[in-house]
């Protein structure tokens, strides 16, 4: 399978306080928060890769500079292996579409729905705005002159999913799609996609907090954690036999028949403005040691998979 996209030590940077003119006269350093920090990664056409951690992790920020929404600080991206830049951005954006967590404010609560899904096409074709639609499981004559705030949040998704799907994308960029529907919906939007990734044969990048929602998506998985990415590999290999002590944390947070609830994982995700020093994730390591203090492991292949933590030295 030939590769759809690649970064390349892409870092992300944003400014952490607004800047007035006194700042700059009285010279206030500016501080920086590192959403992403070096992040490399290729991803196979076709494949479901799923994006997991908490939130401050950088899954939203990696999804939008796949999207070209946001620009890397520092590093490259290539789509098809064709450097994105500003120039292309329309070419590349024609073939790639983002579906965010909450399509209640990414789409226009006014508009009807045949004219939101109609919208990336630039005209009115009935036969595919109704094609599409009943693709994602809605009756285009029920929905067609509805309004999202007339809708349930599934439906609302579902209309969402269509618009993105209008565009014929080859990569769809899913930011926690079922995060904010009931447990109920959420399962049948999560096979809805599965349905549609296999029918067209589309690349997904799943972002998700919910490892079990990723378990269930995903082939290939990454472990992201304050910006960087920590473990790489094989779904059911990674979440069989997890690596990094990060990647087992987020597991023993998954409820079992003992244990219905999903309990948050121990410890607080630093602050991105002032990362520790050496692993960032020391301070909540079980198995911390003092090289992990100081110096910062780097991603390495570790049989099958990539990992990033000094106990595979
Ligand atoms: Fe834990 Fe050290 Fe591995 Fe970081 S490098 S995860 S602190 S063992």
């Amino acid at each position: 399978m030939s590769e759809i996209i690649r970064l390349e030590k892409v870092e992300k940077y944003y400014l952490a306080q607004k800047r007035g003119l006194i700042d700059t006269v009285i010279k206030v350093p500016k501080i920086f928060v590192k959403a992403l920090d070096g992040v490399s990664i290729s991803i196979t056409k076709g494949s479901v890769v799923a994006v997991v951690g908490e939130s401050g992790s950088g899954k939203t920020t990696l999804g939008k500079i796949i999207t070209t929404l946001e620009r890397p600080t520092k590093g490259e991206v290539f789509f098809e292996d064709i450097k994105v830049e500003k120039k292309n951005y329309f070419e590349i954006r024609k073939k790639l579409d983002m579906v965010f967590q909450n399509p209640g404010t990414s789409l226009n609560p006014k508009m009807k729905v045949k004219d939101i899904v109609s919208e990336p096409l630039g005209h009115f074709d009935e036969k595919r705005v109704s094609d599409v639609i009943s693709e994602v499981g809605l009756s285009y004559n029920e929905v067609k002159n509805k309004q999202p705030r007339e809708m349930s949040g599934g439906q609302v998704q579902r209309v969402a999913i269509a618009k993105s799907l209008m565009k014929q994308p080859e990569l769809l960029i899913l930011d926690e799609p079922t995060s904010a529907l009931d447990e109920s919906i959420q399962a049948q939007v999560l096979n809805l996609l599965v349905d549609i990734q296999e029918k067209f044969k589309l690349t997904y990048i799943f972002i998700t907090h919910n490892i079990l929602v990723a378990k269930y998506i995903s082939d290939l998985i990454t472990v992201l954690y304050a910006g960087k990415i920590f473990e790489y590999g094989r779904t059911e290999e990674v979440l069989s036999k997890p690596l990094h002590p990060y990647t087992q944390l987020l597991l023993s947070s998954v409820p079992t028949t003992d244990t219905k609830e999903v309990k948050p994982p121990v410890g607080d995700v630093p602050s991105l403005i002032n990362l520790p020093s050496g692993c960032s994730f020391h301070p909540r390591c079980p198995f911390v040691m003092e090289v992990c203090k100081t110096k910062e492991p780097p991603l390495r292949n570790y049989g099958n998979n990539q990992v990033a933590c000094w106990l595979y030295e």
